[in-house]
């Protein structure tokens, strides 16, 4: 049966007494107690906080210009959600909001992950935004299973997007 680390779902090797990716040790719990797995919660949790710290979330945004009466991309800016410890379990919104796009189609939206600062991995999620004619604003929430999903929302209604693995 293969095994994976409670922490970050890597599998797990054989041999391996810490998770390769994470680093947690690889915790045994002898026989299955419910209870024994409940107790380990709160360690795998912290440690869990510690080892997301190091992911920058963002998206990547299009600023558009109007040059010469036709519509063409001015810049191309990431902006930031926080570090995926801040939004475990929970949803960050931006405090920017954003013209809604005219036609009421589903979208493809670049998220970022830095890892320590490097070089940004770009994750892809599609979601159909809401379709009244106000500004949005855009959230990311990051649930237990390192699961983003992108969050776009105005007064009314919410849309949230396709699921994509943090890691
Ligand atoms: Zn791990």
């Amino acid at each position: 049966m293969s095994n994976y680390c409670k922490c970050c779902y890597q599998e797990l090797g054989e041999n391996d007494l810490n998770c390769p990716r994470c680093g947690l040790t690889d915790l045994k719990i002898i026989g299955n107690d419910p209870e024994q797995e409940k107790a380990l919660e709160p360690f795998i949790r912290s440690h869990r906080m510690g080892f997301l710290r190091k992911y920058e979330l963002g998206v990547t945004c299009y600023y558009w210009k109007d040059q010469d009466g036709t519509i063409a991309l001015d810049s191309k800016r990431t902006l930031t959600f926080g570090n995926a410890a801040e939004l475990l379990e929970g949803t960050r919104w931006l405090d920017q909001e954003f013209a809604r796009m005219p036609d009421d189609q589903e979208i493809t939206v670049d998220l970022t992950v830095t890892e320590n600062g490097g070089a940004g991995r770009d994750l892809q999620v599609r979601v159909t935004p809401p379709t009244e004619p106000q500004l949005q604003k855009l959230g990311l929430q990051l649930d237990k299973q390192l699961q983003l999903r992108l969050l776009v929302k105005n007064d009314k209604t919410t849309s949230t997007s396709t699921s994509v693995s943090l890691l």
